[in-house]
């Protein structure tokens, strides 16, 4: 405003002159703005840079993935990412079969043998997908799984997530799964080619990772069916809730885990699929279909 007046009073030549003034205060407003600016650009920049370096320190150092039997958290992010199973349905006589097979993972365990026993009341069997570090110390209910007709499938050696992913090869994850198979051939003369990965084939097993499990001579399992057991001590009703909300498919593949509250839920989970029609099933490698979650046709 200012400029305008004092321009008013003295002519064209002063005009000129202040408005280059004014244009010079500007640029100099402008050039300390984009200064300003930038500084405040680079902080966030480095802050952010800082913030995700020690984001990922506090996960690779302070808190790594858990290494014991207790299944990983992001499995509650995969129930999304669980296909139905694209497969011709079973048929008997013209009628569609409804088949439920019935998984427990993270055995053998002093569980074992209750959860046969109640098997055995409904007549089913089941796939048990076992730990090979744990094979040892029931030996005994293992030989029982398998004299029962139940399968007895693979689960790694040691469960465990560093030791099998980490170094995104598939070297580790082969080599556990060829020592525990010939494990439990040692242990009960039979040879087990079915396995399920620990936490699932998703997101940690790529499509190379999956060639090489099929190369090793293996055929792999995820789920259709996630009971969430594991994540729900002490609640068997909620087990027998999500199973029963989440069965639809012709096929399911249910996946439960070796579980105090699992034993408390089986008998009400195997009633209610026995209700809705399904038939028990166990794996028969002769009958081999895809369960995975990529619908990858080599496993
Ligand atoms: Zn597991």
């Amino acid at each position: 405003m200012k400029v305008e007046q004092t321009a008013g009073k003295n002519g064209a030549i002063s005009r000129t002159t202040s408005r280059m003034k004014t244009h010079k205060r500007r640029r100099i407003r402008y050039g300390r703005l984009s200064a300003a600016l930038l500084i405040l650009v680079m902080l966030i920049t480095g802050l952010t840079y800082i913030f995700i370096g020690m984001t990922q320190w506090i996960k690779d150092y302070v808190a790594p993935p858990p290494i014991t039997a207790i299944e990983q958290p992001t499995k509650l992010g995969m129930i999304a990412m669980t296909p139905d199973v694209k497969e011709e349905p079973v048929r008997f006589q013209g009628q569609v079969r409804k088949l439920a097979y019935i998984t427990f993972d993270d055995g053998p365990s002093e569980h074992t043998a209750t959860l046969l026993d109640i098997l055995k009341q409904h007549e089913a069997k089941a796939t048990f997908f076992m730990i090979g570090r744990q094979l040892n110390q029931h030996k005994e209910v293992v030989e029982r799984l398998v004299k029962e007709g139940s399968y007895p499938g693979l689960h790694s050696m040691t469960h465990n997530y560093n030791k099998l992913y980490k170094s995104g090869s598939s070297s580790n994850f082969v080599k556990e799964f060829k020592k525990e198979q010939k494990m439990v051939q040692e242990l009960i003369g039979f040879t087990p080619h079915l396995i399920r990965a620990p936490y699932g084939s998703s997101p940690q097993i790529g499509e190379k990772f999956r060639g090489d499990i099929a190369a090793a001579g293996f055929k792999m399992w995820d789920w259709t069916t996630d009971s969430l057991d594991w994540n729900l001590p002490g609640q068997p009703d909620k087990i027998v809730d999500r199973v029963s909300s989440s069965v639809h498919r012709d096929k399911e593949v249910i996946l439960m885990h070796e579980r105090e509250q699992t034993v408390q839920a089986l008998p009400r989970i195997l009633k209610m699929l026995e209700d809705r029609g399904y038939e028990f099933e166990v794996y028969d490698p002769s009958a081999h279909w895809i369960a995975n979650f990529s619908g990858d046709t080599r496993l």
